[in-house]
This record gives C-alpha cells, structure tokens and sequence, in this order.
C-alpha cells in the first residue's frame, strides 16, 4: 500500500477544503460530504459534526449532509465556514461526528462588523437577525465565528461575541427560546479575520464550464506546488482569458484570488505603457517580484494585448523591449513560485505569438456573451441582496436581454435600485449619513423598476 493510501486510512477524518458545484446548496451552518466518506466516518444526513482546520486550529459545529458531487476525502464549504476554520481551498480539515450533541443557548450575543454597517443605522435585529435564525435550522454557532446574511439591499458581516452557556468551545444551538442580543450601536472592528465579502465563485455567473477549468488550471499549482514538483509535471504559469469587455474576466481573477486566499495583483495593460519608456519595464518587473514575495499570487494583466502586441506588426521599440521582458519575467518564474499569470484580452489574434507559446500563456479560456441560462444566473447575484416585489419575473428579464453581457446585467440591477430610490426620495432622509433599517427594509425592487432601468 503506498504512503497516501496508508495515511488516509489512518486518518479518514481528515479531508481536504472544497467548494466546488454540488446538488445540496451549502448554507453558512451546513457542509457537505460524499456519501461513501459519511459511511466511513458514522455520519447521518443533519448530524452535527464538529470541524477543525489544519493550520490554525479553529474550531466550528455543521450540520453534514451527503452531496452526490463531492469527491470521496473531501468536505465541501462555503467561504463563511472556511472563514471561520481560516483555512483555504485544499487544505486539511478534520471532521467528527459530535456524539455529546450541543447544547441550546439560553443566549448568544453577536455584533457587526463595523465595516459592513458603514452607512446604515438602526437596529438589524428584525432586518438580519431574525431571518438568519428565525429559519427551521437551529443553526450552530461558536464563539469567534463570523457570518454574512444578505439582505436589504446590503450583506452584512457579524461576529458571534460571547455565548452563554460558554460551552467546551464555546458551541451552542440557538433555538427560537434563546435571546439574541445585538451590540447594533457598537460594532466591531476586524482583527486577523479578513473580509468574507470580497468576490467568491458565486459571484460570478454564466462561465461554469470556465470557472471549473480555471479552478483545476490555477488552485491546485497555488496552493501545493510540491505535488507537482513530485510528479514532475509542470504547473502552467500562464492563463489567457478572451472575450469582450464586461464579460467577468476580471471578476473570475479576482474571485480565484480571494477563494484561494491567494495576493491579487492588477496590472493594466495600457497604464502600463503609458508610463515613461523604461519605467514600463521597471514597472513589469516590479509587478513579479511584488508577486513572489507575497505568494501564492495571482497577477491579472488586463488589456495585455497593448503591453505585449505583435512584435512583426510594431514597430515600436518600446513595445519590442516591454514584451522581451515579460516574456524573460515569465520564464524566469520558478516552478515553485506559487505565481500564476492571468491574461485578459479581447483580442488574442493580436498578441505576440512567443507568448501564446508553452510554459508561458499556453491555456486559453474564452470568456463568451452570456447566453439566455447565463444572463438568468447573473440577474440572480446581482439581485442577491435586492428585495423584489412578486411580480418580477427573473426569467422573463434574462429572457428579453439579448446581447447583454455581465456588466450590463449588473448596471441594468442597479439602475432598477436607483429608479426604487428615486421614488422614495420622500421616505429616505438625504441630510442623514446613514440609512435606517427599517427603511431599507421597506424597499422592494418592482418589475417596472426593471422595466425602466431597460429603457435606459
Ligand atoms: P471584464 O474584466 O471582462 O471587462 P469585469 O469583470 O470587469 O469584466 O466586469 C465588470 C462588472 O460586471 C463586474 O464587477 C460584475 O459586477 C459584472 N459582471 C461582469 N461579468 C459578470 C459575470 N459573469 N457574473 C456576474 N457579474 C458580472
């Protein structure tokens, strides 16, 4: 029996982070597992299991459910979970069966943080709270973890402070009988945790197929280099998204980047070349060393095609020397970098050809215009937080906006929000800094919002 297969069979409770596309939508409270490896470790559909991450040792308490779409060894979690665990995609975590159960809490006390309210007053209790565990789940909670609950136009992230009783890890189960008191006036400022509302997979619609070959392309390389290194294969250092402008690619970088707890570094082509001759060079290399000191990093080029252009079609010598040196920068990238080239064009015939070559940018993705199903799953994360009154159709929207791409998806939402405001002028207080609550919560997006916003 070879090493791997040994260890996993000695410790089959430890599986790696996943996220990934599955058939049980993943709640902030729930997780999920293959069915074989539920049977290995005595799990049922809804037990509670307790879950630790490998590097830090964080502690939380799920629910576990089988899920036909995840890989045997693996838990899949959503980012507020992985959060909470502070681990990354692919690392390891531990997951048991609570036999003892957890107890209800006569109370849990829980704060936003400060800066996800910026700009609304009020109480958000009746606004976010008693929705978020007002639901059939009696939902886990420890002291310590975060959660984001969407909502009223706006997501908000709060901080569980204390628990009574103050359990073993601090675990308990809110039931509908435990009080839940909320420091609204007192938020709460970010320590080590980072923000769990930066761009996720979720975020980005319509480019599954993509998003699934990009994932397989850049996490693995980033987050484990050595598995590559022993298998001798070499990760690619290079990714070219095509496609017009608006479609994502720049959202899919980004969202690679914070799923993967990965440095993001933007670089746009132009502004580049823009700058005097020879910083543009300077500028480039600066980019990479930037990227290997903070590795694992991702490096998103936008518009590369006006940094690195045909080299036979130019004749501009700064043109000419920018392109030598991304290409010296780009071989000159370790295998074991943990860097990962993200290039964005909308005109890939018209890139140097050296580039396109192997060991450079040698996987292309085509980012497209999204079609009908595409444009629904955009509508619906962009409406995300919206209130929408019932006459809206999402389908019917995605139905009669042809030809729109992301972007425009995302500006057609926000107009309909703008024309809501606009006739509320009346009930919102535009002397205020802030925004109550109850106002927000008031606000609810109609088909003729979205309607006119079409128009527009
Ligand atoms: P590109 O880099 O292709 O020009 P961006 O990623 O900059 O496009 O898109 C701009 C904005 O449009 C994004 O921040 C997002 O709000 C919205 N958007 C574009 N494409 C998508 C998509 N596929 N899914 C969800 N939102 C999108």
């Amino acid at each position: 029996m070879d090493a791997a297969m040994e260890r996993k069979k000695k410790s089959p409770n430890r599986l790696l982070a996943d996220d990934g596309e599955g058939s049980v939508p993943l709640d902030n409270s729930t997780v999920a597992l293959s069915q074989a490896t539920m049977d290995q470790l005595d799990i049922f559909a809804g037990d509670l299991v307790l879950l630790r991450g490998k590097p830090r040792r964080r502690e939380t308490v799920c629910y576990a459910f089988p899920d036909a779409h995840c890989p045997e060894g693996r838990v899949r979690l959503n980012r507020v979970v992985r959060g909470n665990l502070r681990v990354r995609l692919a690392d390891a975590v531990t997951v048991r069966r609570l036999d003892g159960g957890v107890p209800n809490a006569a109370a849990v006390q829980v704060a936003p943080f400060e800066d996800s309210v910026e700009g609304i007053a009020g109480d958000p209790f009746d606004a976010y709270l008693r929705p978020y565990f007002g639901g059939e789940l009696r939902r886990p909670v420890c002291k310590g973890d975060r959660f984001v609950v969407h909502g009223n136009m706006h997501a908000v992230e709060f901080k569980v402070v204390a628990t009574d009783p103050a359990a073993a890890a601090g675990c308990v189960l809110v039931a509908p009988d435990t009080a839940i008191y909320c420091d609204g006036d007192e938020p709460v400022k970010r320590e080590d945790e980072e923000r769990l509302d930066g761009p996720g997979y979720d975020d980005v619609g319509g480019v599954r197929k993509q998003l699934a070959q990009i994932r397989e392309l850049v996490e693995l390389p980033l987050r484990h280099p050595k598995l590559f290194q022993t298998l001798g294969v070499k990760p690619p250092k290079g990714i070219l998204l095509y496609g017009p402008p608006g479609t994502g690619k720049t959202l899919l970088a980004r969202a690679i980047a914070s799923e993967s707890g990965s440095h993001f570094v933007a670089v746009n082509g132009p502004e580049i070349m823009s700058k005097m001759a020879g910083e543009s060079e300077a500028n480039l290399r600066k980019v990479f060393q930037d990227a290997e000191r903070f590795a694992p990093s991702i490096i998103f080029m936008d518009e590369i095609d006006a940094i690195a252009p045909n080299r036979d079609k130019t004749h501009g010598e700064v043109e000419r020397r920018v392109v030598s040196q991304l290409l010296t920068l780009m071989d000159g990238l370790r295998p074991r970098a943990q860097v990962v080239v993200i290039g964005a064009t909308n005109r890939p015939n018209s890139l140097d050809p050296a580039l396109r070559r192997f060991g450079r940018f040698d996987r292309e993705l085509d980012i497209g215009v999204p079609d009908e199903d595409g444009r629904l799953e955009i509508l619906r994360i962009h409406s995300k937080d919206m209130p929408l009154s019932e006459d809206v159709q999402l389908e019917r929207v995605a139905k009669d906006t042809h030809g729109f791409v992301g972007a425009d998806v995302a500006a057609l939402c926000s107009e309909a929000a703008f024309q809501l405001i606009r006739e509320k002028m009346d009930v919102i207080d535009v002397e205020d800094d802030t925004i109550d609550v109850d106002v927000l919560n008031s606000l609810r997006v109609s088909n003729d919002h979205l309607k006119h916003a079409m128009e527009v």
